[in-house]
């Protein structure tokens, strides 16, 4: 694909892949970038997530390291982009209060601390000395993941399609791709509405809609559906002053864990049980149960209201596992479909890069092609 010649580059979505794809992908001068977003960027996953960018609970091995890389990329990218892109650092801090939960976490962390993972199991006194405000109740155990950050996926997002296009990009918004154009085995065109956009390359960073578009072209993506929900609350008290995110225990047996993170403008987002966790309670008594959990460990946030969200789809692919590279079916359509799109984001940015810019096959990329799924996948 390298060549001095223009290259016409379509990115269909514009959540954290297809922001920060169009980013990296912008900063070559060869290439002419154009985002295709069918609402407003953000809207997707994206703005349902979590956001928690971490390797803590990321297995096996590859797909831990795949994790760790891009974790630690955020802070080069941070440092690059260098203005706030909405990054909380502190860490994630997390404790159990039942012996087999304790086991179970202390056992993790000996196994990260294996793979060089910066974590530690600590100590009431210095959960304490991190966050002051915490009410931890019974503690049998509690560790830091130090490297561990946060996102404002909104602002990321911002800051990357604002650099991409003072390189040349061009954003539309509200433009929802709905077929393309096949010339000789390739995609000529991506089709909207209204009008088509000539392209060299197309990528699909469409999140969960991935399938459905893919499948114009007779490509088989397979995903399984993948509901979730992270409430939000009112602005309140400043409440998490070291940490970026806090994982809590079930306080009995009729709840779950609990994850909570503050952004910048003092509200809270708080998710129940792991980051794949299955739930699609919209409710309003859902939240404030939520929150009333929260509230029993963090009493300083009394203030805080609970806003129920809307459930949020994550990007999953059947394994569960990223799906990444061009399709063999049709050449020039490249697939960047994941979850923990958070996290894996600048790493997929910029080796996302090499691949349709430079035509490098990234060794990172070889365990989540998609012929991983057999002959039936073309
Ligand atoms: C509840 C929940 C919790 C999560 N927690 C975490 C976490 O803690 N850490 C982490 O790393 N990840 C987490 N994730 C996963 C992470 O949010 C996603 O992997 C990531 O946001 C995917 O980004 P994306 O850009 O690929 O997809 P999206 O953000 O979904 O963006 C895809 C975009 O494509 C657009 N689009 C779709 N079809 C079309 C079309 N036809 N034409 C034009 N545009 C189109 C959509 O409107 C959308 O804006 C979580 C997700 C959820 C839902």
């Amino acid at each position: 694909m390298a060549s001095a010649k223009t290259t016409k580059i379509i990115i269909v979505g514009a959540g954290v892949i297809g922001a920060c794809l169009a980013y990296h992908l912008s900063l070559r001068p060869q290439n002419v970038i154009t985002v295709l977003e069918r609402d407003i960027p953000g809207v997707g996953a994206s703005g349902h997530s979590f956001a928690w960018v971490n390797a803590f609970g990321k297995d096996p091995r590859d797909y831990h390291t795949l994790n760790r890389r891009s974790l630690d990329m955020w802070y080069r990218l941070a440092h690059k982009l260098d203005t706030d892109i909405g990054i909380h650092y502190g860490g994630e801090m997390r404790w159990e209060n039942k012996t087999v939960r304790a086991a179970q976490l202390e056992q993790r962390i000996q196994q990260l601390q294996t793979w060089g993972y910066p974590c530690k199991l600590i100590t009431r006194e210095e959960m304490l000395a991190l966050e002051p405000e915490l009410s931890p109740g019974a503690v049998e155990t509690a560790s830091h993941s130090e490297a561990d950050i946060h996102v404002e996926t909104d602002k990321f997002i911002s800051v990357c399609l604002e650099r991409a296009q003072e390189s040349g990009a061009i954003v539309h918004s509200k433009t929802s791709v709905t077929d393309f154009v096949i010339r000789n085995g390739k995609i000529a065109a991506v089709k909207t509405s209204d009008t088509e956009f000539s392209c060299d390359v197309a990528v699909l960073a469409s999140g969960v809609q991935t399938t459905e578009l893919a499948s114009l072209v007779d490509v088989h993506i397979p995903q399984q559906r993948s509901p979730g929900i992270v409430i939000k609350t009112t602005p309140c008290t400043q409440v998490l002053h070291s940490v970026a995110v806090i994982h809590a225990p079930a306080a009995d047996e009729n709840h779950q864990h609990l994850h909570l993170r503050q952004l910048a403008d003092r509200t809270l987002r708080i998710g129940q049980g792991t980051q794949e966790g299955i739930n699609r309670d919209e409710s309003q008594e859902h939240a404030d149960a939520l929150l009333d959990q929260a509230k029993a460990y963090l009493p300083a946030i009394a203030d805080a209201k609970a806003i129920p969200t809307a459930v949020g789809y994550r990007p999953m692919p059947l394994d569960g596992f990223p799906i990444l590279g061009f399709t063999k079916a049709v050449p020039n359509l490249y697939i960047a479909l994941m979850h923990s799109g958070v996290t894996l984001a600048p790493l997929v940015g910029e080796m996302a890069t090499l691949e349709i810019v430079d035509g490098a096959r990234v060794d990172w990329f070889s365990p989540y092609r998609l012929e991983r799924f057999g002959k039936t996948i073309k």
